[in-house]
């Protein structure tokens, strides 16, 4: 890429989440990723090329010096940092417009500070796999926190019963964010358990919201459209597939087929899940195992392994959200000892690295921190910094790349599944991984309260 004659027109609009927007090369297997700022702060979000520019050098130092070394070498794709000419971003934000769905146009891209993160194109694959073959296939989970808090700090019972996600569900619901619950939950994909996990996937399916999508050769061809019928997509997502999953003679047709196609989809979506190089398992202790808002399938529980092959990318995550292992309500004291100790000494701000830099002495920090509270600040940090990377751990998003491959065709780093059938291969990556600000946390805070104190005024009537 020549950072000096860029155009637009090799540019597309590929996707974007609530901090940034993300362009495709139209050749190349490459994105650019522009961060966004709302309207209504404008002024205060004006950044100078190189706060800009520090500011995206440091995500880039957050995945390769904190987040690569805990989630694996193999998923985490860190990029760099670039600044590009003010001119093709401008071009680029107008041409890329009208592509945005309504629903994130309260916020704006930046184009003022021309910085950017480059990243590899993930949804398609850099190889020469696909050449006469299949346009390759990506699925993007977003599988959000796959554990129950079993810290003493937590006050209310319910948390130790039904996981963040499915509480969270209702609230959004009440607050117009969603218009139909997702029965998804966390937990069932997190199991290690093979219909669990499929169970999971198929709520996943069936109610992407923002937790799901599906690109074919690098575009997007199924995620969330909260007015759609949803029964029509599913069949029009199984059309899509049936090339991948059915041999070509098949004479099975219409709604049999869907469900053929969409199984395999799922399956190969679990193995590539649970692939590992490491035949050790992590066993997932009893507490955190079961949401009760997961009711349907109780009877799934009764004979589990519930467990996780070792260093697959589900154990790398889960690991890194575990964490936060006292909760936000055992970790708001700790912020606030830290708070007050920046008030008294504001100039340890930097040797505390509040703010970074994201170096190996960060991720040491977090390494080694002791188990008991001793009452010191480098405590505090030191959880606080725990904290804030499981926040980036139960953010972030998985990306499953299948192509379909002649005999003769081979992948360096992924695996070969399913022999007899036509032939895949995949590879995972892990994406999204910013560094959380440390001022989130008082609002990580009052959310929870206000997530946890609606459903239990919404779900049980009694309380
Ligand atoms: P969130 O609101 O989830 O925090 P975000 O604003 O931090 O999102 P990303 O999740 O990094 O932004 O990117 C938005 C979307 O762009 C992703 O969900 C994914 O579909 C796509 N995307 C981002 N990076 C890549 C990549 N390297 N390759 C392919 N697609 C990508
Ligand atoms: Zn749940
Ligand atoms: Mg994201
Ligand atoms: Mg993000």
């Amino acid at each position: 890429m020549e950072l000096d004659k860029m155009d637009e027109n090799d540019w597309k609009y590929h996707g974007e989440g609530n901090k940034s927007l993300v362009v495709s090369n139209v050749q190349h297997a490459r994105v650019l990723r522009l961060l966004k700022y709302s309207t209504e702060d404008a002024e205060n979000s004006h950044k100078t090329t190189e706060q800009a520019f520090r500011h995206i050098q440091n995500i880039v130092d957050y995945s390769q010096n904190v987040m690569k070394p805990l989630l694996g070498e193999k998923f985490v794709h860190n990029g760099e940092a670039v600044k590009l000419p003010l001119d093709f971003v401008r071009q680029l934000s107008l041409k890329v417009q009208q592509e945005r769905p309504e629903s994130r146009c309260d916020k704006v891209m930046d184009t003022f500070s021309g910085c950017a993160l480059c990243l590899p194109n993930l949804t398609q694959l850099s190889c020469c796999c696909s050449r006469e073959h299949r346009p390759p296939l990506c699925i993007e989970i977003k599988p959000k926190c796959g554990f129950l808090p079993s810290s003493r700090h937590v006050t209310k019972e319910i948390k130790h019963k039904v996981c963040r996600f499915c509480m969270h569900q209702h609230f959004k619901l009440a607050h117009g964010k969603w218009k139909r619950l997702s029965r998804y939950c966390p937990l069932d994909l997190f199991s290690g358990n093979k219909q669990r996990m499929s169970l999971a996937i198929k709520h996943l399916i069936e109610e992407p919201q923002n937790n799901f999508k599906i690109f074919k050769g690098g575009e997007c061809i199924y995620s969330c459209k909260d007015d759609a019928d949803v029964l029509q997509d599913v069949d029009e997502l199984a059309q899509h597939l049936r090339p991948y999953f059915l041999p070509s003679g098949s004479l099975m047709n219409g709604h049999q087929s869907s469900k053929v196609v969409l199984n395999e989809l799922i399956q190969v979506i679990v193995s590539a899940l649970l692939s590992s190089w490491d035949p050790r398992k992590t066993r997932l202790s009893e507490g955190r195992v079961r949401c009760e808002a997961s009711l349907p399938h109780r009877d799934l529980l009764r004979n589990t392994n519930h467990c996780l092959p070792k260093d697959c990318v589900l154990d790398k995550i889960l690991g890194t959200q575990m964490l936060d292992s006292l909760d936000i309500e055992g970790l708001n004291p700790l912020f606030k000892r830290v708070e007050q100790h920046l008030h008294d000494f504001p100039k340890e701000r930097s040797s505390l690295q509040i703010d970074g830099p994201y170096s190996q002495s960060f991720l040491e920090k977090i390494q080694n921190c002791p188990t008991e509270d001793d009452g010191s600040i480098e405590y505090a940090v030191r959880k606080v910094h725990q904290y804030r990377v499981a926040m980036t751990a139960k953010d972030c998003s998985i990306m499953i790349t299948i192509a379909t491959c002649g005999e003769e065709d081979g992948l360096d780093q992924s695996l070969e599944i399913q022999p007899s059938k036509p032939h895949f291969t995949y590879s995972v990556s892990i994406l999204d991984l910013d560094p959380k600000p440390y001022e989130s946390i008082p609002h990580q805070s009052r959310l929870d309260s206000n997530i946890v104190n609606h459903y239990l005024r919404s779900t049980l009537p009694n309380n």
